[in-house]
Formats: structure tokens, sequence, C-alpha cells
């Protein structure tokens, strides 16, 4: 499992749930059109055992991140993600032991990685809707949620775009 999360190709990995979903999709690439690339998905999001590698489970996905795309580009868009949540729900109980848990509860296995996603994305719009954003760089098409103390976060990646788009500024002042 940690062998085929080490063959994630992807520039962002570890963003929330639903923007790792986002992130699948980097310059003109795209994670799932990879060989093993749901598998190598599923395991870099420890979802490996709970989530089968089926063309009915990638299917799911790529409904969600339509999904979530449709909602980043107008957020009043919520058709699409409210069908990917009708296939589950937050299960509560109490274990004999006064523990409270809350379990997701999905029609399906195969929705189960997808409907997670779309959870997290509710759980993040609750958290700061301004924080999920995409990265500032005009060719970068990754998407980060902002977990600094000031809210300033740019990029994707200050080493990779942040510094290209510094240099790209830099060389047109130069030319200028
Ligand atoms: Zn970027």
């Amino acid at each position: 499992m940690d062998a085929l999360a080490d063959q994630d190709p992807r520039p962002l990995r570890g963003e929330p749930l639903s923007l790792d979903l986002l992130n699948t999709r980097w310059h003109d690439e795209q994670l799932f059109q990879q060989p093993n690339g749901l598998a190598i998905w599923l395991a870099s999001n420890g979802l490996t055992d709970r989530v089968p590698d089926s063309p009915a489970a990638l299917e799911a996905l790529l409904q969600t991140r339509t999904a979530l795309l449709a909602l980043r580009a107008d957020p009043r868009d919520t058709e699409a993600l409210n069908a990917v949540l009708s296939h589950g729900r937050i299960r509560r109980t109490l274990d004999r032991d006064g523990q409270p848990h809350d379990e997701p509860d999905v029609t399906d296995p195969v929705w189960l990685a997808a409907w997670l996603a779309a959870d997290d994305y509710l759980r993040l719009l609750a958290r700061g809707p301004s924080r999920i954003r995409e990265c500032a760089h005009e060719r970068c098409i990754l998407t980060f949620f902002d977990t600094s103390q000031n809210g300033r976060r740019r990029w994707c990646d200050m080493a990779n775009c942040g510094n290209r788009a510094k240099a790209a500024r830099h060389y047109a002042q130069q030319k200028g």
C-alpha cells in the first residue's frame, strides 16, 4: 500500500480529500488516466482497504470531481454535489464504553471514497470558503486549503509555482 502511494506522480499531495480529488488533474495530466491511477489515489488517501479498485468506484469519483469543479465555477451549482451526497449519510452510534461514533454509511462501497470527498468539501466550506483556493500561478490548476495563520497562501507550492511566478515577473521587468 505504501509502495503504491510512493508511485503517486502528482505535484501536490496531502490536501484535504475533496481538494486532493481535484488535484488528480494538473497541467495536462490526470492521475486516473495513468495505469493503477485509482489504486494509487486510494493508497495515497488511506482508502485501499475500504474502497474497491473498480470501474464503478472510479466512475463515482469522476462524477464527484465534476460536481466539485462545477461548484468551484459557480457556488450555487449544488445539484451534482447533492446527488453524490445522496449516496450516503453519517450514522451516529454509542458504544458500551460510552464512546460516540460517527460512521459513514453508504449505499454501496463503490460510493464511499466519492461520498467522503463530497462530505469533506462541506466540512471545508464550514471552516472557511475563502480558504479554498486555486494556485495563483496562471498556468496551474491545483487547489489547496489555506491553513496559514494570516490566510495569505497564494501558491500550491512556493518552491515550484511561487518561484516560477517571481522569475517570470522579474524577467518581464527586465524586458520592460
Ligand atoms: Zn501551483
